[in-house]
């Protein structure tokens, strides 16, 4: 279970959890002939499924165990007992997963499932969308890749002792000219952490003391869907992937996590810490939105 006191930057959306209202754990009657009460959880289904199957999966999970329809849709879904109090959806890069507690039916699941169908189409669609902004990287001589907002080249430099970055924007990298895709990948990676713990130390001893706080830990994370966290003990967690993107995004990301040592949540007295420092933080955010640290591979 995540510590209650880490607070998650939660504004990069993949993956999104929808939870249920707990179901009531009390021994249910079979559900077939009882008319639903008033406000109980499936008063709100809708008519079952259509008769013909779609003959294409719609939505497709890699580890797929079961299936249904949704609105029409073909959806296989992986499902997952697991020890929860309610049952948890997740629309994520792969598809959907369904997560439930034992003691609930895969009827319910099921019904769970016809209830949320717009959410989890929407969100589907929504995935679809940011998958179109990968950032494959190619692991070889002359190709290029983000740093701080702008393209690199990589270049085999064997002369090198170790990788650094000349001033036309070239990735030197200390490697043979037989170096293989996964050497170069190993070599850039290294470099790229090595720049973004440097700069985010920067960044954090800039920003603590305007804001009157104090970090004490920096780890660097590569979480798909978390740009960073802050804990109250002054621990503060970056996805080191931050290093692709423009400086005033890393600052945004900085400060969000800095301003959580004063507000461990996302009240609006959060919020006007983060204003203080940087008023145009709105426009920032929703440029870091468009970013999907995930697909950098
Ligand atoms: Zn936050």
């Amino acid at each position: 279970m995540r510590n209650p006191l880490q607070l998650v930057l939660d504004f990069l959306s993949p993956p999104q959890e929808r939870t249920t209202p707990a179901l009531d754990k009390a021994p249910r009657t079979p559900d077939s002939t009882t008319t639903p009460e008033p406000g109980a959880l499936r008063t709100t289904v809708r008519p079952s499924a259509p008769v013909q199957m779609p003959d294409e999966v719609s939505i497709a999970h890699p580890r797929a165990n079961r299936e249904t329809v949704l609105e029409g849709m073909r959806v296989a879904y992986l499902f997952q007992r697991v020890r929860r109090r309610s049952i948890g959806f997740l629309v994520g890069p792969d598809g959907l997963e369904v997560r439930a507690p034992k003691w609930v039916t895969l009827k319910e699941v099921e019904l769970g499932l016809q209830e949320r169908a717009e959410w989890v189409l929407r969100k589907w669609s929504e995935m679809q969308e940011r998958q179109k902004n990968i950032r494959q990287i190619e692991w070889r001589e002359g190709a290029s890749l983000d740093y701080l907002g702008a393209p690199i080249h990589l270049l085999l430099s064997p002369q090198n002792g170790r990788s650094e970055l000349n001033d036309q924007r070239q990735l030197l990298l200390a490697l043979p000219h037989s170096a293989e895709a996964s050497q170069i990948r190993d070599a850039v990676q290294a470099w790229l952490m090595r720049e973004a713990k440097n700069l985010f130390e920067q960044r954090l001893n800039h920003f603590a003391p305007l804001m009157g706080v104090q970090w004490r830990r920096l780890s660097l994370s590569n979480a798909g869907s978390r740009w960073g966290s802050a804990r109250v003990d002054g621990a503060i967690r970056l996805n080191w992937r931050l290093i692709h993107l423009k400086p005033e995004a890393i600052d945004y990301v900085v400060v969000h996590e800095l301003a959580h040592l004063h507000e461990m949540n996302h009240s609006p007295a959060f919020w006007k810490v983060v204003a203080d420092i940087l008023p145009d933080h709105l426009e920032r955010r929703k440029a870091l939105q468009k970013e999907n640290l995930a697909n950098w591979a």
